[in-house]
């Protein structure tokens, strides 16, 4: 008999009752605005702001409306101008390179091995082009960050952190995101915590917090906030900063805050999916497993792996063979953007030289969103369909397409 799978990929879990009942508080009160607040009123925002910095340990937060608008923020916090030349990952997500693009800056590509971290030789021999990293820990895969930080803090590069896949993960005991002078997360639908968009911006830096918190919009009522630095930081920085208005709203922190108190929960099972899926796919023929390094606590809202060195025919056929049975996935190595899914060559605005050992590991990965909704005897379904239908490309028991 052969198996077809029929769960949704892009289905999430709804938001938890307390979400919704606190969704409709606010929406009652209709005072939407993060700084409508009356008398001594705490904001839903300022709240999660504060929740959410001691979740990771930072002096600061600041909520946004998305994760891109986080990474814009902190690069111009960061004091990056127009024609500044920018390192970043040329395996990430498109709004990476955006938020290079929408502070004007260039985008430097920084190449991807193929355990699909930054290639920190690469990085090595890059880092006198500019003076900030964009560090995208890409599908939740983290580099060796004591190698990394030492390699910029050397090079006086500052590093900030695309955590869009690593909310709530860790490496050597030091949350993602606490490694660099910023960290930037994203509430959107598919990540860790989910309120359809949002962001957050993390960081110890008073004069920094300062800076991003005006940026994004505070008109002069920065007291509001709780997670943030004394108002003499302000004094200075509230005339020189533009207001770029990116905030988040308090019914997006309403339905934010019972999520985040999950995170942890939701972690595990996460990963618990994620280690179906790879015991059911281990020495597969032809299939290459992410290796997940001891000092890595990862959380797994997705899967990948690399058919290495496979031709794009091949991979073609594993792909359409794979939908046939309900299993959606998403390959990196394409000619053209699709989706989620585009590469550096794909962004045309920004230029970049060819990277043959990039290109190489990129035309093998092949990419698995992991709902919460798929239970762990979906995950072995999922691991045994791949794994056949891999196995049967790979052997040529099946006719190339
Ligand atoms: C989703 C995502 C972001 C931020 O996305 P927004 O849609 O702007 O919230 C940033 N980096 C990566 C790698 C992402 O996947």
């Amino acid at each position: 008999m052969t198996e077809i799978f029929t769960g949704s990929f892009t289905q999430q879990e709804p938001i938890p009752d307390e979400g919704i009942a606190a969704a409709n508080a606010v929406m009652q009160s209709g005072r939407l605005h993060r700084y409508n607040t009356s008398g001594h009123e705490i904001a839903e925002a300022a709240l999660l702001e504060e929740e959410f910095a001691a979740t990771v340990g930072s002096k600061y937060c600041l909520a946004v409306a998305s994760g891109g608008y986080a990474m814009t923020t902190a690069l111009r916090a960061s004091g990056v101008q127009h024609g500044d030349k920018v390192l970043t990952n040329a395996f990430t997500l498109a709004p990476v390179p955006g938020a290079i693009a929408a502070v004007g800056g260039v985008p430097v590509f920084v190449g991807v091995t193929e355990d699909l971290v930054i290639d920190l030789d690469d990085l090595a021999a890059k880092l006198d082009q500019a003076k900030v990293l964009l560090l995208s820990h890409m599908r939740g895969h983290i580099c060796d960050m004591d190698r990394l930080m030492a390699l910029c803090d050397a090079a006086g590069v500052a590093v900030i952190e695309d955590c869009a896949h690593t909310m709530g993960a860790v490496w050597n005991g030091m949350p993602s995101g606490r490694w660099g002078r910023f960290g930037c997360y994203s509430t959107q639908t598919y990540k860790h915590i989910n309120s359809g968009e949002g962001g957050f911006l993390i960081c110890d830096g008073a004069e920094d917090m300062a800076r991003a918190i005006m940026l994004s919009g505070s008109y002069m009522l920065f007291e509001k906030h709780r997670a943030a630095p004394p108002v003499e930081t302000f004094a200075k920085i509230k005339y020189e900063t533009p207001n770029i208005s990116g905030r988040m709203d308090n019914l997006r922190a309403a339905i934010l805050r019972p999520q985040l108190r999950d995170l942890a929960t939701q972690a595990a099972r996460w990963n618990a999916r994620y280690r179906v899926l790879e015991a059911g796919l281990a020495e597969t023929p032809g299939l290459r497993l992410i290796p997940r390094p001891e000092k890595e606590q990862f959380v797994a809202s997705s899967f990948q792996f690399l058919l290495l060195d496979w031709s794009p025919d091949a991979v073609h056929t594993v792909l359409a063979r794979c939908a046939a049975r309900g299993v959606e996935l998403k390959w990196f190595g394409g000619s053209e953007p699709k989706g989620f899914t585009s590469r550096y060559d794909s962004w045309r605005y920004a230029p970049s030289e060819p990277m043959p050992a990039s290109d190489r590991v990129l035309a093998g990965v092949i990419d698995m969103r992991l709902p919460l909704t798929f239970s762990l005897d979906d995950c072995a379904m999922l691991a045994r369909i791949i794994r056949a239908e891999v196995s049967a490309v790979y052997q040529g028991n099946v006719a190339a397409e």
